[in-house]
């Protein structure tokens, strides 16, 4: 139960003063989904910081004035000159002891204007001058006031990321309107600390973005947002290694193989394993032994072999008399997953079976039947596997591919099946070092850090889409000769009917010019014919699968050799890194063609440019936290939730292990955050939605 104190936050926005209809659609758009899903809360609009603040702090002479530079000048009303024909501006002359001034209002009802500004009356106007013919003048004053409204101007206004129908002001008042629904809170840090960092209370934060008194107030690095950064880390931190701990604690079960099934696997593969593949079986098989809990991440770039490593790990389950899951994102992998490994599987004499969301009726209730008697050793499938009446006999060993599209909470799912089940979390994604600790706390990990050898490098190249009858040409020439192509289409504006769109016109050009050669998989395929469509490719039927970004993840056609991006200016580094991986698993020289489109931004020409000159995951994952934050690297943005609303991994990298220090000291102290401290950090992990962590604390 969160704290009723905090409730008021947590109340719908449309609760705050000046939040009606047409205002709480806009706020929905501009702060989109809370991350509890439905519409934003009064914590939304609190959180929402500032980008920037205008100054209204210069109050120069009319002489003093510097065009462009905002000021806020004291002057007199001298004389009206309403406009001569409808288009034209309404003026107004005012001056100080030093010369005059025009303000311009278009559009302006004469009425307004006169009781705005007075004849003969003192006003104070607020604006960036221009000079016009030889003459300052303002164009529609940001605020024209008397003595007592300039009293009460804010030295600086605070400028927000907005959407159409919103202003700064209108966002600042709203903000500040939540502010005034945050109840008195216990400090969570540790008060030496805050003093060394010349930090603020929470409040005193959260009060200085929305109402600055001078610009370092709403600065990314300045102290405000430097302290909300940290507690937000915290709360992060304190969350994972709550999860971890809990984890840990349920005294986990020694699972020893003796080898046999492995072994059988291993004589069967067409190959040797890898120094690295060998590194992270061993240390696996360590974890399953050992009477802990095992929480391990193995990251490996796309075609470094996990899959197998995968294999081996559960077998050793097996052997053991136990389950193993492994749970991959899409129904297209779970089912190539399925496909790699029943053959070997079937060599070392493990049963393997599939389960997803298209597994219905008879068929399934059969799976679910040999699941439960332990006829099934490995069972393989996408979220499909966690639902309610899935139950394992022995479940040991859980492995969750391309973990990062799945949450903490999926994967805590998973592992609730079965008593003390251990966990291998797989990513193919390779995550900077700063993100393993916010992602995952301190979780143990390996990484294939080395290529299964006989791959040639693919080589990339650029292209502008200009050139698209010369490319088009070339792959018919590369097809007639045997090549496998893919060509992907892009996201277009997040809208996945479009995108769906672009790739069925490209399929349709395609086919024009390659009758027969060419298939489409796209996400609004139906599951049948989207198999249907890889299985011709897989087979060769067709040479060219268009496809939206649904092959991203893990599709293994090790036969295709040539990877066409269309638009690759619009995808993200980590994105084009794990398209180009579907290409080069062969031992065939493999190609990937970039196609990108004017204008081409600075950030985007970057991203192309390094992966021309790379094809190191980890060397994209660290240019990509370089370029763009770490909601890129994680994939996160792209499913619309914000991973941090204060904290940037490229900024507070300092701070995250700073958080991950002050963590280990304060649950060595104080494991079950009974404390005084620990009391205040229960409403931190609240107040930054890590509740499933303080669930966690209660059931331990
Ligand atoms: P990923 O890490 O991207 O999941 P996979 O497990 O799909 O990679 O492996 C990619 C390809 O490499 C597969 O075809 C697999 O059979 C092959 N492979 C894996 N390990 C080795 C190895 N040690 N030597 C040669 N080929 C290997
Ligand atoms: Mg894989």
């Amino acid at each position: 139960m969160r704290d009723s104190r905090l409730d008021p936050l947590f109340a719908d926005a449309t609760a705050l003063p000046g939040v009606g209809p047409k205002v709480a659609k806009a706020l929905a758009r501009l702060l989109g989904a809370s991350p509890a899903g439905g519409a934003p809360r009064v914590i939304d609009a609190l959180f929402h910081a500032p980008t920037g603040a205008i100054d209204r702090r210069a109050r120069p002479t009319i002489a003093e004035l510097v065009p462009g530079e905002i000021a806020t000048v004291e002057v007199v009303v001298e004389r009206h000159q309403p406009p001569r024909s409808p288009r034209a501006p309404y003026r107004v002359v005012v001056a100080d002891g030093t010369g005059a001034m025009t303000l311009v209002f278009f559009k302006a009802q004469g009425p307004y204007i006169e009781r705005l500004l007075p004849l003969g009356e003192t006003r104070w106007v607020s604006g960036a001058p221009e000079l016009f013919d030889g003459m300052f003048q303002m164009v529609h004053p940001a605020h024209v006031l008397d003595a007592e409204g300039v009293a009460k101007l804010p030295p600086v206004e605070p400028t927000y990321p907005l959407v159409e129908g919103l202003t700064h002001n209108l966002v600042a008042r709203i903000a500040r309107a939540a502010f005034e629904r945050l109840p008195r809170l216990p400090e969570w840090q540790d008060g030496a600390f805050l003093a060394r960092r010349g930090f603020a209370s929470f409040a005193a934060s959260l009060n200085a973005l929305h109402r600055p008194t001078t610009p370092g107030d709403v600065s990314a690095d300045g102290p405000a947002l430097t302290r909300l950064a940290y507690d937000e880390l915290l709360a992060n931190q304190l969350a994972l290694q709550l999860v971890r701990a809990h984890m840990k604690r349920g005294s986990g079960r020694a699972t020893a193989g003796d080898g046999r099934i492995a072994e059988r696997i291993t004589a069967a593969l067409p190959f040797r394993l890898t120094g690295a593949q060998a590194r992270a079986l061993e240390a696996i098989r360590a974890d399953l032994a050992a009477p802990t809990r095992m929480l391990r991440l193995l990251q490996g770039d796309v075609g470094s072999g996990k899959t197998v490593v995968a294999l081996l790990a559960a077998a050793t389950a097996v052997e053991a008399g136990r389950q193993a899951a492994l749970m991959a994102p899409t129904e297209i992998l779970a089912r190539q997953h399925l496909a790699t490994l029943e053959p070997l599987a079937a060599a070392g004499g493990l049963t393997v079976a599939l389960l997803t969301g298209r597994e219905k009726g008879r068929e399934r209730t059969r799976t679910l039947e040999r699941l439960a008697a332990g006829e099934i050793d490995l069972l393989v499938g996408t979220h499909a596997l966690f639902q309610d009446d899935v139950a394992f006999r022995d479940l040991a060993l859980a492995i969750v591919d391309e973990q990062h599209k799945f949450g903490v909470r999926q994967r805590l799912a998973l592992a609730s099946k079965g008593a003390a089940v251990d966990v291998l979390v797989m990513t193919a994604t390779p995550i900077p070092r700063t993100l393993v600790l916010t992602s995952f706390g301190d979780m143990d990990h390996s990484a294939l850090d080395e290529k299964p050898p006989g791959r040639t490098p693919i080589e990339t190249r650029l292209f502008n889409l200009d050139r698209l009858d010369e490319i088009i040409a070339a792959i018919g020439r590369a097809i007639g000769a045997g090549a496998r192509v893919y060509w992907v289409c892009p996201l277009v504006e997040q809208s996945e009917t479009l995108d769906v769109a672009a790739a069925e016109d490209r399929f349709a050009s395609l086919a024009e010019i390659f009758p027969g050669r060419v298939g489409l998989v796209h996400g609004k395929m139906k599951g049948a014919e989207k198999d249907a469509a890889v299985a011709a490719f897989v087979e060769g039927r067709t040479s060219i699968l268009v496809a939206t970004t649904v092959i991203e993840v893990g599709v293994n056609v090790p036969e295709a050799t040539v990877m066409v991006i269309e638009h690759a200016e619009r995808f993200g580094l980590a994105q084009l890194h794990q398209l180009r991986g579907r290409v080069g698993r062969g031992a065939e020289r493999s190609m990937c063609l970039l196609l990108w489109k004017e204008p081409l931004g600075e950030t985007a020409k970057q991203r192309l440019e390094t992966m021309k000159a790379t094809d190191d995951g980890f060397v994209i994952a660290e240019k990509d936290l370089e370029l763009r934050g770490e909601g890129e690297v994680l994939g996160a943005r792209q499913s619309g939730a914000p991973v941090f609303r204060f904290a940037r991994m490229e900024r507070h990298a300092e701070l995250v292990r700073v958080a991950h220090d002050d963590v280990g000291l304060v649950l060595a102290r104080d494991p079950s955050l009974t404390g005084e401290r620990g009391g205040a950090l229960r409403l931190l992990l609240h107040l930054f939605e890590r509740d499933a962590a303080v669930r966690l604390l209660r059931a331990g």
